[in-house]
């Protein structure tokens, strides 16, 4: 191995060890084993600095071949302005983290990028994927003149959110937020959300050396429960694996993590962390609010594995009756769509993952990106279904993938029949106030169009003359 491969390994070995210590104080000296160890891979790789953005004044746009959740999530949001990642794509959790801080962010930028010279001036457009570098005087006083305008519209968009996403011709859409943390909450209430529909609970287990017990846990849940006012919470089990890997859950390598051990499959193999995150929930859960969804079920063996520890859990503990929700993220689940829904409350469909395993274009590998398009007639008829199956049976259906908050796709996925859409806290107002646009009943002939449509490009087409005046995203972005 090369030196830096050895530290890593050993070193975070060591830190895992350190963090399975029973007592808590020795326990948490993980941490600084992940520091000290982090500092001398800096310096085995030549980066000169490890504080590059402490020295300098911001604002700064951060650029870098790649973020990890955590790198995001640490970024000083009083300097940094924006970043751009050479790798990644649009679906990859550092982006959806962006989005939800609203950050303005490029992927998959290509390599030039990684030549500039610290602090060299660029214009970071999120909307277009384009970084302009030494902008003439001209460029930077129509960025500037741009991004005064896209907060006007949004600003009118956040005045109307309380509003319901009500349809010029009736039809009511819930419109939720995708948070990870109860800091976004406030926020999205005051940007219209009308309750949470998608928690990602890992947020909870990252930044740190072990997870957090019950009572942490319990209290988080009670405090989102009382802010939300009871407006309904759709949490998440723990979704790990993929690229969201925690130092202190040991894993097997695996050379297809995304095809791998993740999400439910995970809490299936490791029940003792299910099982305290099912306990807080039940000990927080309020009357009719708590909805508890479980992500990547992929079949109906592991659906019934995890009601079974559900059932087990609520009797344990005399918790109280919460209803219960799957992802729809894999094909196999779509197309068992009418199979699963017996067994359920609720579908939230996820199209960050169903598009990566339907078009088999990994999420975080920028040379597919162009083919992992949500818009795909492919992804667009499994959501299709999957909603009309789970409507013959009476059940809810949301959609919580990144999609959601893409302007072109929300008149296709209105016209698809969802009763919800999800999306993360930023774009919550613009999608209601595009949603009280909207006819119902041309959103349905849309929709139906796009179901024909044989590329993405082509559904595309068919929504921007709906669009005019609004920016659309950049799927490059
Ligand atoms: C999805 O896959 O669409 C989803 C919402 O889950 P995540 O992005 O957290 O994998
Ligand atoms: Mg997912």
């Amino acid at each position: 191995q090369s030196a830096s491969q050895a530290w890593k390994a050993s070193f975070e070995e060591m830190a895992v060890r350190i963090s399975e210590i029973e007592d808590a104080v020795i326990a948490a000296r993980s941490a600084d084993v992940q520091d000290v160890g982090n500092r001398i891979l800096r310096k085995l790789a030549g980066i000169e600095s490890d504080d590059v953005l402490r020295e300098r004044e911001g604002p700064l746009v951060v650029v870098s071949d790649d973020l990890t959740p955590s790198d995001t999530i640490a970024l000083d949001r009083s300097k940094v302005v924006g970043f751009c990642t050479s790798a990644g794509g649009p679906t990859s959790h550092a982006a959806i983290l962006a989005r939800s801080l609203g950050i303005p962010a490029i992927v998959n930028s290509g390599k030039q990028a990684l030549e500039l010279v610290n602090g060299t001036q660029v214009i970071i457009d999120g909307t277009a994927g384009v970084l302009t570098i030494d902008p003439d005087h001209d460029s930077v006083a129509a960025a500037r003149a741009s991004a005064r305008r896209q907060e006007e519209t949004h600003a009118a968009a956040v005045r109307a959110a309380i509003q319901p996403a009500t349809t010029q011709d009736g039809h009511r859409v819930a419109v939720c937020a995708n948070i990870s943390s109860l800091t976004e909450l406030p926020k999205a209430l005051a940007e219209g959300a009308d309750g949470v529909g998608l928690l990602r609970t890992e947020w909870l287990f990252l930044e740190r050396t072990g997870p957090p017990s019950e009572k942490e846990q319990i209290s988080v849940l009670q405090e989102i429960i009382r802010v939300l006012d009871g407006r309904p919470l759709v949490v998440r089990t723990l979704d790990i694996g993929g690229d969201k890997p925690l130092p202190y859950v040991a894993m097997e390598h695996e050379s297809n993590p995304f095809l791998g051990e993740r999400g439910i499959r995970l809490a299936l193999a490791r029940p003792d962390l299910l099982r305290v995150q099912l306990r807080a929930i039940f000990r927080a859960a309020q009357a009719d609010q708590m909805r508890v969804m479980f992500p990547m079920v992929s079949d109906h063996g592991e659906l019934q594995a995890v009601t079974k520890i559900f059932e087990e859990v609520r009797q344990e503990i005399s918790g109280p009756a919460v209803v219960k929700g799957i992802m729809i993220e894999v094909p196999s689940a779509a197309l068992m769509a009418d199979v699963l829904a017996e067994e359920v409350d609720f579908f939230s469909i996820g199209t960050n993952d169903l598009t990566q395993y339907t078009l088999a274009a990994d999420r975080l590998n920028p040379r597919v990106n162009g083919l992992s398009d949500a818009m795909h007639p492919a992804v667009l008829r499994l959501i299709d279904q999957t909603i009309r199956m789970a409507h013959n049976k009476e059940k809810h259906v949301a959609l919580c993938g990144e999609l959601g908050a893409d302007i072109q796709a929300v008149p296709v996925l209105v016209g698809l029949g969802l009763d919800e859409i999800s999306v993360s806290v930023p774009a919550l107002a613009d999608v209601k106030a595009l949603i009280r646009e909207l006819s119902w009943d041309t959103s349905r002939e849309i929709a139906q169009q796009a179901l024909k449509c044989a590329t993405a490009e082509e559904v595309r087409k068919l929504t921007t003359p709906y669009l005019v005046g609004r920016s659309t995203l950049d799927r490059g972005t």
